[in-house]
């Protein structure tokens, strides 16, 4: 059914061949469209291959089956290509955005970038999204005429999901929005409440797994509670994992059919000419109904209260914050103590903008590292026992 309609796009998508273009101009791909390019490049990338080994929630250490941000993210292109597949918008734009939207996350999760954003205060702060853009911009080496990864500027738009004012002034055109109160694309958007879907329904997933909270626990949560009546309705004997899956599956359904719905609604509603018009309207065109937004939202405050404050969550953030605070501050006394390559990066950056260009190329360097890296190195550092 309406296979047709499936690849006709939009008007008011992103379409390839109105891209605002690169910041270094390349000739054309061949058998690609420049968003499979940006999407090929990001897959490509180191920066992508470490999020294998960085903490969603649960640090690498503690079991081989929780999410990573690897698989969070591979789980957000999922979610986010059903959702623009289904409004006719661009898929391969929507899949770049998601794969590359937490590159410029630090090791151990929310904890780490915590931490490095208390260490950078005094130098202008870490955040981890404009350590996404910052990183396809400038961070990867991998092109013989360029820094970064030369991703398109639709591409870019979507990774720059939130920015403070004062940063939106130096970054140029992907900035302006922040200073206009903008929108971005509707791919974008659709990649930007994916992550909240994928993450509020994996995270309640894991913290089952982890055994932080029981399912009679979990049913305190009304959107769980709705599904897992009408599972046990239909299969009264289903229990263990089958049963969680079952309900977290439908979970993920509901959402997004609500989100399709919704959004096709206020599209039609709005009726933008183009993606520009979308950018310009008042507000986000993708969302979920007034109900599952509340529901979406009571979510979210179950799992901070039963599942990111758990004090075995805690413990380990706890740890996270030390190993990171404890590099940053002799990473920046002594930046001969880390690897030519960014003791190089150090010297240019502070030549250019002083300590504040030392503390970033130190922040680049511990925003790269993996968890286990982390650990490892904090171990070369300040074990006498261990080989430096
Ligand atoms: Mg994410």
């Amino acid at each position: 059914m309406k296979l047709n309609a499936y690849m006709q796009l939009a008007h008011y998508a992103a379409h390839d061949e109105h891209s605002r273009g690169r910041r270094y101009q390349e000739n054309k791909p061949a058998y690609r469209s420049e968003f499979q390019r940006d999407r090929d490049r990001i897959v490509h990338s180191t920066g992508f291959r470490r999020l294998m080994y960085k903490t969603q929630v649960f640090v690498n250490q503690e079991g081989d089956l929780y999410r990573t941000r690897l698989t969070h993210s591979l789980e957000v292109a999922q979610i986010a290509r059903t959702i623009a597949r289904a409004l006719n918008l661009n898929e391969t734009l929507t899949e770049a955005i998601c794969l590359a939207h937490d590159l410029g996350h630090t090791p151990f999760g929310h904890a780490g970038q915590d931490a490095l954003n208390e260490c950078m205060r005094e130098y202008g702060g870490f955040e981890h999204n404009l350590q996404s853009l910052r990183i396809v911009d400038e961070l990867e080496e991998r092109y013989a005429e360029f820094n970064g990864l030369n991703l398109s500027f639709e591409t870019r738009e979507g990774i720059l999901k939130h920015c403070s004012l004062k940063n939106a002034r130096l970054l140029g055109d992907v900035g302006e929005r922040f200073i206009k109160r903008e929108q971005p694309s509707l791919e974008a958007q659709v990649a930007n409440l994916a992550d909240e879907i994928a993450y509020n329904n994996h995270d309640l997933d894991d913290g089952l797994r982890a055994g932080l909270i029981s399912l009679e626990d979990a049913k305190e949560s009304p959107v769980f509670n709705a599904q897992y009546i009408s599972v046990m309705q239909k299969y009264p004997t289903l229990s263990g994992r089958r049963l969680v899956s079952e309900v977290i599956r439908r979970m993920i359904d509901q959402v997004v059919t609500d989100m399709v719905d919704t959004s096709r609604q206020a599209i039609a509603q709005a009726a933008p000419e183009s993606i520009d018009a979308v950018r310009q309207a008042d507000k986000p065109l993708i969302q979920l109904s007034a109900e599952m937004q509340e529901q979406h939202i009571a979510l979210k405050r179950f799992l901070r209260e039963r599942v990111y404050r758990h004090y075995r969550v805690l413990r380990m953030t706890n740890k996270a914050h030390q190993v990171v605070e404890s590099l940053f501050t002799k990473f920046m006394q002594a930046p001969e103590l880390m690897p030519p390559e960014h003791q190089q990066a150090a010297t240019r950056l502070q030549q250019e903008l002083g300590d504040a260009g030392r503390a970033r190329a130190v922040a680049d360097y511990i925003a790269g590292m993996t968890d286990r890296y982390a650990v490892l190195e904090h171990e070369r550092i300040f074990d006498p026992a261990k080989r430096s």
